[in-house]
């Protein structure tokens, strides 16, 4: 089967502001995203995993290399951009609602805007994203009167309206309270047994070990290990690997030292990492 996103040498470089300093902060990005599949990168704060997920639908321009999108190089000038995100939608850690919208307003308005429906037609596509989130009764309420669990749903469905191919998320889960987070999980485990194809950036290590295909672990700008969860989180290979997954399950311990932040039907015991990042 051919990728639907495949990325060749991606580099990009950020120009430090008052000197002629470049920032490398992708330097050679080269995977495969696998149509349906769910893919989650993972990585220290600062590796790169969010210019990566921007620079895929273009929010950030490429120093160099390519992008093929269903085979389609999108880095080519002439490609119409806006097209491809509304196929490749982004979901935000902040939710990026407008305040001052109603939750079916704030999709309607993409859809009018983007698929350049007319108001009828938006309203009743926003109401079914809604529905598809389990948040048709707030169709009416303004963000300001949702949790952030609900307000990330809603972001959810405003993705979803577009009918994307795929959709980015960004540590969807990282600003909410620890018990708003299953409600946004269980929302992306119904769009990946859907088929959604998704590429997560999480520190949800149950999420990441019980929905993901494909697991990237980056650092410092480029892909240092990638496998199936089987293999990264029980076996990984790499040391940067190791001392990372090390460092992050232990703050999860740290913060409910009973029970894991989310739970993993199915996680042997046997299967978890000690310390030294074997089994
Ligand atoms: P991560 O998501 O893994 O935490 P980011 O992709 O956000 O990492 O950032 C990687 C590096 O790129 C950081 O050093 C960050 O400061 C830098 N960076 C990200 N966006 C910009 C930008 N718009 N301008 C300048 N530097 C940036
Ligand atoms: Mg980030």
């Amino acid at each position: 089967m051919a990728p639907i996103i495949e990325t060749v040498d991606l580099m990009k470089s950020f120009k430090a502001k008052k000197s002629k300093e470049e920032h490398m902060v992708l330097r050679g990005i080269s995977i495969k995203i696998m149509p349906s599949n769910v893919v989650v990168i993972i990585g220290p704060s600062g590796s790169g995993k969010s210019t990566l997920l921007r620079c895929l639908n273009r929010m950030n321009e490429p120093t160099s290399g390519k992008i093929f999108f269903e085979g389609y190089d999108i880095t080519d000038p002439s490609i119409d951009i806006n097209l491809i995100r509304a196929q490749m939608n982004m979901v935000f850690q902040s939710f990026n609602l407008f305040m001052h919208l109603t939750a079916r307003k704030n999709i309607s308005l993409a859809l009018r805007k983007v698929k350049r429906m007319n108001a009828e037609e938006a309203d009743r596509n926003a109401l079914e994203a809604l529905r598809k989130v389990g948040l048709e009764d707030k169709a009416d309420a303004f963000p300001g009167q949702l949790s952030g669990g609900q307000q990330q749903r809603v972001a959810i469905a405003r993705a979803l309206a577009m009918q994307p191919k795929v959709i980015l998320f960004d540590e969807p889960t990282s600003a909410l309270d620890p018990e708003l987070i299953g409600e946004v999980l269980d929302v992306m485990m119904k769009l990946a047994s859907e088929g959604m194809t998704m590429v997560v950036v999480t520190h949800e290590m149950g999420f990441a070990r019980e929905m993901a295909d494909w697991v990237f672990f980056m650092d410092e700008g480029l892909i240092a290990e990638q496998g199936p969860p089987e293999e990264i989180f029980v076996r990984p290979q790499n040391e940067r690997t190791k001392l990372f997954l090390k460092r992050i399950l232990k703050e999860v311990d740290a913060m409910d030292p009973l029970k894991p932040k989310y739970e993993v039907p199915g996680l042997a015991p046997e299967d978890s990492i000690s310390p030294d990042g074997n089994r």
